[in-house]
């Protein structure tokens, strides 16, 4: 956990099934079975007009894109910087991507990784984390570090 970070609300109108899966420790993302469509953040209608309805994702992903954070950043995260943030995008709903920290272990500090570590396309994992106390949000762990065969490190 980080004291003193700014905390998204919990209590949007199209958001609880969102929370009520990061409470679990799982993630669900709304869907639209109209079109097969996936969508984040939280909304009120898919963009062809159907209804949403949360599902449960597995949280594998893949590092769609990343970038390295110096200061100045809001003061809670002083410390830490700099530090990667990713880009992760889900292998079930292409398209539906989430900002948040890269780590190697699970209960990593959000400064561990390194960005000689990264490479787009890498496989990634969610694993909620408590970020504030009562606030589980998704990071995302690196489940392979190994450069391609044949690239300079
Ligand atoms: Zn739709």
């Amino acid at each position: 956990m980080i004291a003193d970070i700014p905390l998204p609300s919990r209590h949007g109108p199209f958001e609880q099934g969102l929370w009520a899966a990061l409470d679990r420790g799982e993630l669900a993302h709304q869907h639209c079975a109209a079109c097969d469509s996936w969508h984040f953040p939280p909304r009120w209608r898919c963009h062809c007009g159907g209804a949403l309805e949360y599902r449960p994702v597995s949280g594998k992903a893949h590092l769609w894109s990343w970038t390295q954070v110096h200061p100045p950043v809001l003061p809670a995260f002083a410390p830490f910087a700099p530090y990667v943030v990713g880009i992760a995008e889900l292998v079930e709903a292409p398209g539906l991507r989430m900002v948040g920290s890269l780590l190697i272990a699970a209960d990593d500090p959000i400064n561990r990784v390194q960005p000689a570590q990264l490479r787009i396309g890498m496989p990634l994992a969610a694993v909620v984390r408590e970020i504030a106390p009562g606030l589980p949000w998704p990071a995302w762990q690196i489940i392979e570090t190994e450069q391609p065969a044949g690239e300079a490190s």
